[in-house]
């Protein structure tokens, strides 16, 4: 049967089971008492050449119920610097349960998580609420959506098992596909009980999996640093763009693949402030909206120790080329960040001095806690179809300015370029919570999928949903995020 014949279902081809023996535990997902499929990504399964997986598989193998044929599952290990202290974990209710290979031959982890205990599970109970999982399918999507390099969400199981939190929930099972599960704390664990030698191997394997163009390179750990960083760079330059916060950015959540993974206490932003900060945990605000690029820079600081005896065998030259890399970042940041500003303005030829227009919106913004989202859309609109604090003089002055700077340019490309980066639609957390409530607690999915095809597009204006761009007034003031473990 040629490639191209194969019917659509598992391909599985685990190179993971060939990477040293200390990086995993083999383990199979334990059972849970009765599966109930809540939520399938049929569009996801397509592009997944998953097509005839038929119902029953999807309850019993994404369950854990059932383990598919063909495939070795494993519990990855991993370390990371959790708020600033290191502490090793690993997959503590997660299996991967392989990699899948697609016709075009892209390959993608498949891991469930909320899966039951492991060897890395600590004093974990292995599980997660429904409602988690739930916040975890919508989020990710929603920033796929966005055009933001995700994980994906393929299922969700409620387990009809109960889970003791705050207080007793639903226990829930999430099918999380991403490019790899290998993060920033899977090096630092690697280079903590590996040999040298085993820990070239490890970043060999990963620059061949993740970034073969790289293979050519002299020095292959100091390559992976620079790539990662840019990588990271560019995914946090996207989150800046759309007001993402993602609460919690522990090494042991960084991707290598460079995808935003891990949806714990994560939120958008409404009224704009760089301290904004959600996350009932995260008391000092480290990982609050406007810190998350310096936060980047620190993590890639940690990734670069975890490489340092392969990248020179001499410490201090080792640590003196790192710095190179590492102290680039301010600087290639402030550049991505203001060209993105840049575009969400519509400045088609940005120049360094256009940061200051951009300077006196946020400041504007801030000043008058206006909607980060909205003031964006807000204008390109004239003056009849302004209200609220967008008729304020001073809103009005900055206006004058921005259209001085773009009367240069096609009014044709300015608005497109505005509207692909500019999105209408992003979760607002007050309806987030709601289809959740609703979806984890009345089994009641009307909001939740009403979101997900809303932010399925979330750059085209929608009028039928245009009270999703609404606000309630101070919704935000005593809105908290949970990690949801
Ligand atoms: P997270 O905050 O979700 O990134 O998780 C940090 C670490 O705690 C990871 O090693 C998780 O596997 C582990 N963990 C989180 N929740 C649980 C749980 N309920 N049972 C076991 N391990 C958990
Ligand atoms: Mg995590």
């Amino acid at each position: 049967m040629s490639e191209n014949n194969r019917i659509n279902k598992w391909n599985w081809d685990n190179t993971y089971l060939k990477v040293d023996e200390n990086l995993f535990r083999i383990l199979n997902p334990f059972p849970v008492n009765e599966p109930r499929l809540v939520l399938y990504n049929q569009e996801l399964a397509n592009e997944l050449d998953l097509n005839d997986l038929t119902q029953d598989q999807i309850i019993l193998e994404l369950s854990g119920n059932q383990v598919p044929e063909h495939t070795t599952p494993l519990a990855q290990a991993y370390a990371g610097h959790q708020f600033g202290h290191f502490n090793i974990l690993g997959d503590g209710r997660a299996i991967l349960l392989g990699e899948h290979v697609t016709k075009d031959n892209d390959r993608f982890d498949i891991q469930l998580k909320g899966s039951g205990r492991t060897y890395f599970s600590r004093n974990g109970d292995g599980r997660a609420t429904l409602y988690a999982m739930l916040r975890e399918y919508l989020i990710s999507e929603a920033m796929h959506g966005l055009k933001i390099p995700t994980t994906r969400s393929l299922a969700v199981i409620a387990t009809g098992d109960e889970v003791y939190r705050e207080k007793v929930s639903e226990g829930g099972v999430l099918t999380r596909i991403a490019k790899s599960h290998i993060r920033v704390g899977t090096f630092q664990y690697a280079a903590k009980y590996l040999k040298k030698e085993d820990l070239q191997n490890y970043t060999e394997y990963v620059i061949d999996r993740h970034y073969p163009e790289l293979l050519n390179e002299d020095n292959l750990a100091l390559a992976l640093l620079k790539k990662v960083q840019d990588q990271q760079i560019d995914l946090i330059v996207n989150w800046m763009r759309v007001g993402f916060i993602h609460g919690v950015m522990n090494t042991d959540n960084v991707s290598i693949a460079g995808e935003t993974i891990d949806y714990g206490p994560c939120a958008f932003m409404n009224a704009y402030h760089p301290e904004t900060v959600f996350s009932s945990i995260d008391r000092d605000g480290r990982y609050a909206y406007g810190n998350q690029p310096a936060i980047t820079q620190w993590n890639m600081a940690r990734f670069a120790s975890a490489l340092l005896p392969i990248i020179h065998e001499v410490e201090e030259e080792a640590v003196k080329l790192c710095e190179t890399i590492i102290y680039q970042f301010p600087e290639d940041y402030e550049s991505k960040w203001l060209k993105m500003m840049c575009d969400k303005l519509g400045i088609l030829e940005h120049q360094i001095e256009d940061k200051s227009l951009v300077d006196e919106l946020l400041s504007w913004m801030q000043k008058y806690k206006s909607d980060y989202t909205n003031t964006f859309l807000n204008i390109s609109k004239s003056l009849d179809e302004l209200e609220g604090i967008y008729l304020n003089e001073e809103f009005q002055a900055w206006k004058l300015k921005w259209n001085q700077r773009i009367s240069n340019f096609e009014i044709e490309s300015v608005l497109s370029l505005m509207n692909r980066n500019n999105p209408s639609f992003i979760p607002r957390n007050h309806l987030v919570e709601e289809a959740l409530l609703n979806g984890a607690e009345k089994n009641d999915f009307k909001l939740f999928n009403e979101l997900l095809l809303v932010l399925k597009n979330p750059y085209q204006s929608n009028s039928t949903f245009n009270h999703f761009q609404v606000v309630p007034a101070d919704f935000d003031l005593g809105y908290q995020t949970f990690c949801g473990t």
